[in-house]
């Protein structure tokens, strides 16, 4: 993890945690029903029942709204920025769970993101990982159509009316917008539409307001950015891509990591002519180099176009506004791509920290990617401001913002003040065709960490493949600390492995031994049996040396 240590858990916890609001300490008809004589949770039912009681609480105590907070009034115990995955996550799970008095204030919707626009929901369910799946889903029914004569169906892939998946998908985004807003309203906190900025340590404004808050919570994510090519402004970004008005006939995809790769699976799927340029010799740089190995093999055999070891250097738009990305490659000269309905740059992203007032509040951020700098309880430079999710560029990925932010709300406002966020065994899935899933180390790093390492592997063809003539093939491989016969790594390949890995992963984390995992019992016929069959390594490192298995 990135960041700085500002100062001790013991100095974060004395000094935010155990302080209770005024209004709440006031309040005899809350008190057992929320803290009870320690701070318990409240159960599903309770926690609307509280937070109607809460609400009412609140309109009592103070008739300006103002806090009461030890020397201080503030508006609010807590003031969040951004209503994404961690702004939403905390906010909720600070007023249903320890009745804090919230705020959150989120950017107008809109279906692509600017400097002043966003929507309750962020990234994930507007501009990511939602409408992706969705689109994932839709592209997979392509390959089902031609599996299905092999198993007897007459069938054809038919025409898509591309129209009606975008109105379709846009309905969801919609009726999920409003989703997020019920949810904070449930939890009784209050929702603010505006651009926030930090005005001082406790202190945001919005539209012109000004609101204070004891504890003010930075979730506002990040954005794609354009490469600083010329015709960059040609090209188009992960929002765009999300929300075509036509199907493109052909594109190129810039990038390659895991959202370049999703989307080039999905439009290769509806059948667009798709071409991937990146820099490296392999997709998906981090990732295990085997499997980088293996799925690009795999890419290309589903009909994708790689262009590894390119960089591009221009776009150029022509009169009948088709577009040219011109790339250079120290391997392969120059590569000319004509006749484009579009160029996808997903190249980075960049978090949203310009203009938002840090500097102003003090809270430092990264030199070079802007993001906000934190300590292991997500605390900036300023010791009431906190910050979570892709604004802190730790792990860019919905489930670990969701975590910072919960682990943000126990830390400040409930009774763990050693609560902070657990980095290890987080498992994550890239959806292309075939997808991939993983947990832990790759074999790179587990050989590096450890002196001794058993790696297995085995490659298959799933069984679907069998009657449809899919040539596809699926992969797994475990990686395992052999003097102490610990299961460090598991990398899969193929259908339905983000389903797999989640069982998976609970037992990595718990430390499973390979011994153990060899007793398990397979599910048969299925892929993930594989995972437990797995007897022979395929090759063995000793001190750190490759030997004949
Ligand atoms: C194309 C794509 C696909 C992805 N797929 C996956 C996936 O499959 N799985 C996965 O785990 N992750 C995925 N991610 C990553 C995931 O979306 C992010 O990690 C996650 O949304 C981060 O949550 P967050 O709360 O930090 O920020 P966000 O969700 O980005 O929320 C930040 C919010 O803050 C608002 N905001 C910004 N500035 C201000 C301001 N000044 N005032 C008020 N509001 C402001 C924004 O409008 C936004 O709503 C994907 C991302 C992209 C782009």
């Amino acid at each position: 993890m990135r960041g700085v240590a500002y100062h001790t858990a013991s100095q974060a916890s004395s000094s935010q945690v155990g302080l209770r609001p005024v209004w709440l300490q006031q309040s005899p008809l809350l008190r057992p029903t929320i803290f009870g004589s320690t701070r318990t949770l409240l159960t599903s039912t309770q926690r609307p029942r509280a937070c109607r009681a809460l609400k009412q609480v609140r309109a009592q105590s103070s008739s300006n709204g103002a806090q009461h907070n030890g020397a201080h009034e503030y508006d609010f115990d807590l003031f969040t920025i951004g209503a994404g995955s961690g702004g939403v996550r905390a906010a909720r799970w600070a007023a249903s769970n320890y009745g804090v008095k919230a705020a959150v204030c989120e950017m107008p919707f809109a279906r692509k993101s600017s400097d002043v626009a966003g929507g309750a929901g962020g990234t994930c369910v507007l501009r990511g990982c939602v409408p992706k799946k969705l689109m994932v889903y839709g592209g997979e029914f392509a390959q089902a159509f031609k599996d299905s004569v092999g198993f007897g169906w007459d069938a054809e892939v038919p025409g898509i009316t591309w129209q009606r998946l975008m109105e379709n998908k846009n309905k969801e985004l919609d009726r999920l917008n409003g989703v997020y807003r019920m949810l904070l309203d449930g939890a009784g906190v209050e929702y603010i539409e505006g651009r926030g900025k930090l005005v001082d340590a406790h202190t945001v404004e919005v539209g012109g307001k000004k609101y204070t808050a004891k504890n003010i919570l930075i979730a506002v994510g990040g954005r794609a950015t354009k490469l600083p090519i010329p015709g960059a402004e040609h090209a188009i970004i992960s929002d765009d891509i999300l929300d075509l008005p036509e199907l493109p006939k052909k594109l190129a995809i810039v990038g390659g990591g895991y959202i370049a790769l999703e989307f080039a699976g999905i439009y290769n799927n509806f059948g667009s002519e798709t071409h991937v340029v990146y820099r490296q010799p392999l997709p998906l740089r981090g990732f295990d180099e085997e499997v980088r190995q293996f799925v690009a093999e795999q890419y290309e055999q589903h009909g994708l176009n790689l262009h590894p070891e390119a960089s591009p250097t221009e776009i150029q738009k022509g009169a009948d506004g088709k577009l040219t990305l011109i790339s250079e490659s120290k391997k392969h000269g120059k590569i000319v791509l004509e006749g484009l309905d579009h160029v996808l740059l997903a190249t980075g992203r960049k978090p949203n920290t310009k203009n938002l007032g840090c500097e102003e509040a003090g809270v430092e951020l990264d030199e070079k990617s802007g993001a906000v700098k934190v300590n292991e309880f997500s605390q900036t430079s300023v010791p009431s401001i906190y910050a979570v999710g892709d604004v802190t560029d730790r792990m860019n990925l919905t489930p670990v913002a969701l975590m910072e932010g919960m682990a943000f709300a126990k830390h400040v406002f409930g009774d763990d003040a050693e609560a902070k966020p657990d980095y290890d065994f987080i498992p994550s899935a890239v959806f292309s065709s075939p997808p991939i899933a993983n947990v832990g180390l790759s074999e790179e790093q587990a050989v590096e960490k450890y002196k001794n390492v058993d790696v297995f592997t085995s490659s298959y063809k799933p069984m679907k493949n069998t009657l449809s003539g899919n040539e596809g093939r699926g992969f797994m491989k475990i990686l395992v600390a052999s003097d102490t016969d610990t299961v460090v790594g598991v990398h899969l390949i193929g259908p339905e492995t983000a389903e797999i890995i989640q069982g998976f992963a609970v037992a990595v984390k718990m430390g499973v031994s390979k011994k153990m995992m060899d007793t398990v019992v397979g599910v048969h016929p299925s892929s993930a049996e594989e995972l437990v069959t797995m007897r022979t390594p395929s090759r063995q490192i000793r001190d750190k040396s490759l030997v004949p298995a």
